[in-house]
């Protein structure tokens, strides 16, 4: 049966969701803020909502930031958040090595100085991160010559600028060995660019090569729409799922990950998504399309703000 798709940008919809739940779980990019820009209104949307009790997250794939430097950019676009309402994947990417995994070797990462951050701040060993490029024409000898660590435990990728052949290499060497695992931050795709013709490629570009390299998925994804993420969340939040609402752009990821969780979903438009694609996938008859479909949808987070006026 074809799910009812509700536009929820109406006073009516908002008190229902409003007295239906208790958290409100944001992802970031394209539904708080499009890069460094916050989205017109999202400000009085979340501080308005922690200020009438409701408990707010900030729930993102993005790796690329400690959940300090998450505080200290939703702080300066003007949103209240602490440390402990932000979930990044730098963080449980460190959170699955130490906790699950429970590696005591070294890890190696393709990533970046905000997964450093997060994993010396577990006491995760690692090494890896920064320039590393010394194949430039595939010749065996060259190849023989890239230095290779023993006892690797486990590899860890993540959005990495300096992503290079000799990487690709390291990680596909390292989880040629059944035991080393193998995870990854986000499978995210690419990222709209607003105001440029450029393509951002996502982090899942980065994992898509070590996958096809290594001829291996990885074991866990620490972000949307893995479980993981989740289960972190419920460690220290332990919410009730019929009262908590997923906000997101993006379907195969927040929508998922709400939907998986048994949680409500809403779709914004100032993202990855349009009501094309929304209605897309509401139509397919394909049974996997079907967790892609959220319950309510709306152009912006910032259309909720006169609900805040005074
Ligand atoms: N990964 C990277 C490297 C990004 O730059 C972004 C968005 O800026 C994302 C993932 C997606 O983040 P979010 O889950 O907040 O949309
Ligand atoms: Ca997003």
């Amino acid at each position: 049966m074809k799910k009812t798709i509700q536009l929820c940008n109406t006073r009516k919809l908002f008190d229902q969701i409003f007295s239906g739940c208790e958290n409100f779980l944001f992802d970031c990019d394209g539904v708080i803020w499009q890069g460094n820009v916050a989205i017109e209104g999202a400000q009085k949307v979340i501080n308005g909502l922690q200020k009438l009790g409701k408990k707010v997250l900030f729930v993102t794939n993005n790796s690329t930031k400690s959940r300090s430097k998450y505080v200290q950019k939703l702080t300066n676009l003007g949103f209240h958040a602490d440390k402990e309402q932000v979930f990044g994947t730098a963080y449980t990417g460190a959170l699955y090595l130490k906790n699950i995994a429970k590696v005591t070797g070294r890890v190696y990462v393709v990533g970046n100085e905000a997964m450093v951050d997060e994993l010396n701040a577990l006491g995760v060993k690692h090494f890896g991160t920064g320039p590393d490029n010394v194949v430039v024409t595939q010749d065996h000898d060259e190849i023989r010559s890239i230095p290779l660590e023993d006892d690797v435990e486990a590899v860890l990728v993540g959005f990495d600028g300096h992503v290079s052949f000799s990487k690709l290499v390291k990680s596909a060497t390292y989880l040629s060995n059944p035991n080393c695992l193998y995870l990854a931050t986000n499978e995210d795709h690419r990222m709209p660019l607003v105001g440029s013709k450029h393509v951002i490629p996502g982090t899942g570009c980065i994992v898509g090569s070590v996958t096809i390299a290594a001829g291996r998925k990885p074991d866990a994804i620490c972000g949307k729409p893995g479980k993981f993420l989740f289960q972190c969340i419920q460690d220290v939040k332990n919410l009730d799922v019929n009262r908590t609402i997923m906000i997101g752009d993006r379907m195969d990821t927040d929508i998922l990950f709400g939907n998986q969780n048994k949680l409500k979903t809403l779709l914004v438009m100032t993202g990855v998504e349009s009501e094309e694609s929304l209605q897309k996938a509401s139509e397919s008859s394909d049974p996997d399309k079907k967790e892609l479909v959220p319950d309510f949808f709306m152009p912006s987070i910032g259309d909720w703000a006169s609900m805040f006026d005074d």
